[in-house]
């Protein structure tokens, strides 16, 4: 028989709601164990509908646009790792997932990746967060198939060819990597700016053999405003 995990999910997030009940990433209201924003918040969303081609990468897209009316869950995110804001990450990016064919054409979700030193600080990935909430919505499992070798400055604080020149070997495949021969991935990342991290990232995992690297980030940053992407 086969184990729906979607469905396991939903009746998990219902159980659990009773203990940490649900809120609104964006105004902290209380929301429905599987909502994602309250309605007034998600209404205020504004979604990506652009289309930006990102070296390496066979298709990208993103849930939304990087905006104020988005910005205060994507704070509450990198600081912390309660709340919803990971789940409603999740649910974003699946939606974008299924609406451009992407979700149908993945084996496996993988997490852009924090150096050592960032996950002792911190003690988890964000990305990572996203992308265990990810494989229920998707049906699709995921692993760290990279590791981050390099500390790098923060993006936002560099022009374009600095932000690759810093992101440059950042990246490495991890030793408890499963084997991505021939296989489609799904990268994802809560914000994009220029794209030179999917880039980095992309060319890491083609070096490791995969056959096709997708991308979608919870955010993207206005095209010609490329100052807001936080470190990772
Ligand atoms: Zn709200």
């Amino acid at each position: 028989m086969r184990i729906d995990r979607a469905k396991l999910h939903r009746i998990y997030r219902y159980w659990i709601d009773w203990l940490y009940p649900n809120i609104c990433p964006c105004c902290g209201k209380y929301i429905d164990h599987d909502a994602d924003f309250c309605g007034e918040c998600k209404s205020a969303i504004t979604p990506y509908t652009d289309e930006k081609d990102i070296e390496g990468i066979d298709k990208y897209t993103s849930y939304c646009v990087y905006d104020h009316n988005i910005d205060k869950a994507i704070l509450t995110f990198k600081k912390t790792a309660d709340g919803n804001s990971y789940y409603a990450f999740a649910c974003g990016i699946a939606e974008a997932a299924r609406k451009t064919g992407i979700a149908e054409d993945i084996d496996l979700i993988v997490p852009i990746p924090i150096t050592r030193k960032k996950m002792k600080e911190r003690g988890y990935n964000q990305t990572e967060l996203i992308a265990k909430e990810l494989r229920f919505l998707l049906n699709v499992p995921y692993a760290n198939v990279m590791i981050k070798v390099k500390d790098t400055k923060e993006q936002k604080t560099l022009g374009r060819t600095e932000r690759a020149e810093n992101l440059s070997g950042a990246f490495g495949i991890s030793d408890k990597a499963p084997d991505i021969s021939g296989k489609r991935l799904l990268l994802i990342d809560d914000v994009c700016t220029t794209g030179s991290t999917l880039t980095e990232a992309a060319g890491v995992l083609r070096i490791g053999g995969a056959g096709k690297v997708y991308a979608i980030s919870f955010a993207k940053t206005p095209n010609k405003k490329s100052n807001e992407e936080a470190a990772s």
